[in-house]
């Protein structure tokens, strides 16, 4: 009998990047980052997909990477275009991996477009001259590292800064030394209580900052509620907002949500999030971790969709072998070619 390869045929794997520079937040400085890729491939035609896994919700790259690999036989038996049916089913398996489910869902939206000569943009039915600017994030760090960074961002219009490790007054004065266009704050859960919120935020709004993201740790919805009732700035959840689950429960206490592609498991999760987010009344922001070009660029195809986008995690590492899409003045330019786009760089 003659050997027959399976068709779609799915490899997965780990890489590792090294980042430009360190990158500290309130959860941890490191100075690589590893994600996970799954490439498919049938009919003649490949899909590449990326999750980046978020230590925060106990995710591992290898965890992932075994987690699929035992799912190889089974996803061999679906046909590629059937994205909905994969994406139900690896979800049923590899629950509470979210970076494993975004990788498989963003590679076969890359093979669809592949397969049909399309860019994914057009697949969606989105306008590619739509696409918003994107900030550019300066982690956390002294003054002088933080200066640096922000001279090297000087094309952003936008810049998203990380605060909540006790240095965010000298944090921003090193930003405004240097330039007074717009900045967000990520906070990343680290102001511990409504007092100390409510004063860091009459601080900023009075230094040029738009908005706050996630000031209190996260689930403590009751103590956001009142912070947003005297929050002189719209306040974004991240870290609150895993899944589309949990946005009703967000109304009230905050004005908008970051929506990740890795957070929530891929292009179609992320259109639901997106979608439910503007019918609650949200304003919407797409955001990405560190990871390369496929995993930034899968989310750029969504950002028509939103008001607000911070796709730079690509731009924070330095040995990407591929390139997608490409920042003008912070303005996301999405690639024409079919799918994502990807090309070697
Ligand atoms: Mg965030």
């Amino acid at each position: 009998m003659p050997h027959t390869r399976p068709d779609p045929r799915w490899s997965f794997e780990v890489v590792r990047w090294t980042l430009r520079d360190p990158w500290t937040t309130t959860m941890s400085t490191s100075t690589y980052r590893e994600t996970l890729f799954a490439h498919v491939r049938a009919q003649g035609v490949r899909g590449i997909g990326e999750g980046a896994p978020i230590p925060r919700y106990g995710e591992d790259a290898r965890r992932s990477q075994l987690r699929l690999d035992r799912l190889r036989p089974a996803l061999s038996g679906i046909s590629p275009w059937r994205i909905e049916e994969t994406r139900r089913w690896v979800a049923r398996d590899v629950k509470g991996e979210y970076a494993a489910r975004a990788a498989v869902d963003i590679a076969l939206h890359d093979w669809a477009g592949h397969r049909l000569r399309v860019p994914l943009y057009r697949l969606l039915g989105l306008d590619r001259d739509r696409t918003p600017v994107t900030s550019f994030s300066i982690g956390i760090g002294s003054a002088a590292e933080t200066r640096r960074k922000v001279r090297a961002a000087r094309d952003f219009p936008v810049l998203k800064v990380k605060m909540g490790r006790g240095v965010d007054e000298t944090t921003l004065e090193s930003v405004r030394a240097e330039t007074d266009v717009p900045v967000r704050v990520d906070v990343n859960e680290g102001w511990k209580s409504v007092r100390i919120a409510s004063t860091k935020v009459q601080w900023l709004a009075r230094r040029g900052v738009e908005f706050v993201e996630q000031p209190l740790p996260a689930g403590r919805l009751a103590d956001v509620r009142r912070l947003h009732r005297s929050s002189v700035l719209p306040i974004f959840a991240d870290e609150d907002a895993p899944n589309v689950a949990a946005l009703p429960g967000l109304v009230g206490a905050y004005d908008g949500v970051n929506v990740k592609l890795d957070k929530c498991g891929g292009i179609g999760e992320a259109l639901t999030m997106i979608r439910a987010a503007r019918a609650l009344g949200f304003r919407t922001m797409l955001g990405c971790m560190v990871s390369s070009a496929v995993s930034v660029t899968a989310a750029a195809h969504l950002s028509p969709l939103v008001d607000y986008a911070d796709l730079d995690g690509n731009l924070l590492i330095a040995d990407d072998p591929r390139r997608g899409v490409a920042v003008r003045k912070g303005r996301l330019i999405l690639p024409r070619g079919p799918g994502l786009g990807i090309v070697p760089r």
